[in-house]
């Protein structure tokens, strides 16, 4: 397998030279191999968010290295990682972000017109996407009118719309109750699977980071 993502000696602090300053990012690396699940397990304030953000292109690191898909993005511009963030890497946080005077389908289509995509294409893709997760049948309801775990699981889709190759999600099931957590942890791993996307997965939840391919830890700034 090829590594979708690879993080070298990552380096981050915040506050620098001024008081309050952080050093939070001490020469961490990881890669994740297409179609690798991995779960990344920390205590609350270890720099999980930090490590995905810089991983995700949303923030770049004081010293080190990132590659997606094999290309080294260390010093692009800022319209580059834009494009290179939509392209490559769907995201998906703790709380979903859905738009809430859209229905569901239109929530996932959305980003692929935003892409170019003809409507009748995207709109065949966002229900191929949500009966792959089981919520084809709500496609026409707004978020409001959808239960957590549902509101999660069109977020997933919305994510994957543009078919990332990477994967990125911070505490993806932290809001939710036991069942629903099950349920849509299930439906990630089933995209993931389907597309053969790395991802990386942010959890305190130990019960489903035991799920997964493989569980790193974030310590004093590193990888282990
Ligand atoms: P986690 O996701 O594991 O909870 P974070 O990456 O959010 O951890 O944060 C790691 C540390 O960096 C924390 O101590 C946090 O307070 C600090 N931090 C995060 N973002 C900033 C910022 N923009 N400015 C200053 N400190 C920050």
């Amino acid at each position: 397998m090829s590594d979708t993502l690879v993080l070298e000696g990552l380096e981050k602090g915040y506050n620098r030279g001024k008081p309050g300053e952080v050093q939070v990012l001490r020469g961490a690396s990881l890669s994740v191999a297409a179609g690798e699940v991995v779960a990344l397990v920390a205590p609350s304030g270890a720099g999980k968010s930090t490590l995905l953000h810089i991983a995700g292109l949303l923030d770049t690191p004081d010293a080190g290295s990132v590659l997606l898909g094999g290309r080294n993005m260390d010093g692009l511009g800022d319209r580059a990682r834009t494009e290179a963030r939509r392209a490559e890497v769907g995201f998906i946080y703790q709380f979903h972000h859905l738009l809430p005077e859209f229905s569901a389908l239109e929530n996932v289509t959305i980003p692929q017109r935003a892409n170019g995509l003809a409507k009748p294409e995207a709109e065949a893709r966002a229900r191929q996407l949500l009966t792959l997760v089981g919520v084809a049948p709500r496609a026409d309801h707004r978020p409001a009118a959808l239960s957590g775990g549902e509101q999660q699981r069109v977020a997933f889709c919305r994510a994957l719309a543009n078919g990332p190759r990477l994967l990125l999600a911070d505490e993806p099931t932290g809001n939710l109750d036991p069942a629903a957590s099950d349920t849509v942890f299930a439906a990630l791993m089933a995209l993931v699977r389907e597309t053969g996307m790395a991802a990386l997965i942010a959890t305190h939840n130990l019960d489903l980071a035991a799920r997964m391919d493989r569980i790193v830890r974030l310590e004093q700034g590193r990888v282990v």
